[in-house]
């Protein structure tokens, strides 16, 4: 083993780092976390630094979210068993697939065709069933299976999209980074009813929702 390898850092490591750093403090979390494999949806050429606390090109100008912000969104999310949950940016469907081991199912859209079949491919392989790789234009959300007890927007929006607080369930949680790609700011949109309550979450950097 040479130094540069023995620098990277393991599954394992990102997990205890978590778990002791109180970073990431939901079990069902951590462990779906541990139950997917992201050297399997990153490039072959980049499987070994997997478990860098850093995004990685998919292509396309596009990345596959840094691990802990993965998690932090999550966290936000409060997926329960038993949820039906949105997402928009499936990229690699690494985030999709550690979502399909804490709902019921997942609907994850994909505006690149090129990466909606990276992403379906890779949630094939991993063989999960219940995720559903749809292409086409995030921002309209996806109508035919609405409302969403969980919604996550994984790029940065402008501002929040219409269409998709329409589709959040009556006590729903939407989790969306709006503002420039590089300074948006993590929002938790919490609906009742008719009300919307939002609450923040600092700041990240994330491709545009375009
Ligand atoms: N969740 C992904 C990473 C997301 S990167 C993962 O786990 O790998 C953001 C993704 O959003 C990119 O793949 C980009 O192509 C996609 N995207 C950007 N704007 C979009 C839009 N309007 N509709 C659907 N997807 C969009």
């Amino acid at each position: 083993m040479n130094i540069a390898s023995m620098s990277l850092t393991t599954k394992q490591q990102l997990y205890e780092f978590w778990k002791q750093s109180r970073t990431v403090t939901n079990e069902n979390a951590l462990s779906a976390f541990l139950q997917v494999s992201r050297e399997q949806f990153v490039q072959p050429n980049a499987r070994k630094l997997a478990y860098q606390d850093h995004p990685l090109p998919v292509g396309y100008g596009q990345t596959i979210s840094q691990p802990t912000t993965v998690m932090l969104m999550i966290e936000l999310l409060e997926v329960e068993e038993g949820h039906k949950v949105l997402e928009i940016g499936a990229g690699s469907g690494y985030n999709a697939a550690i979502l399909s081991k804490l709902a019921n199912f997942v609907y994850t859209l994909e505006y690149i065709p090129e990466l909606a079949a990276f992403a379906q491919n890779n949630i094939h392989d991993a063989g999960i069933v219940n995720v559903q790789v749809i292409q086409q234009d995030g921002k309209q959300g996806y109508e035919k299976a609405a409302p969403y007890k969980r919604i996550i927007v994984t790029a940065a929006a402008s501002v929040v999209p219409e269409k998709l607080l329409g589709q959040l369930a009556e006590d729903g949680i939407m989790v969306v980074p709006v503002g420039k790609p590089y300074g948006c700011e993590m929002l938790k949109i919490h609906r009742s009813g008719d009300e919307f309550k939002t609450s923040r979450h600092g700041m990240f950097s994330f491709v545009p929702l375009v």
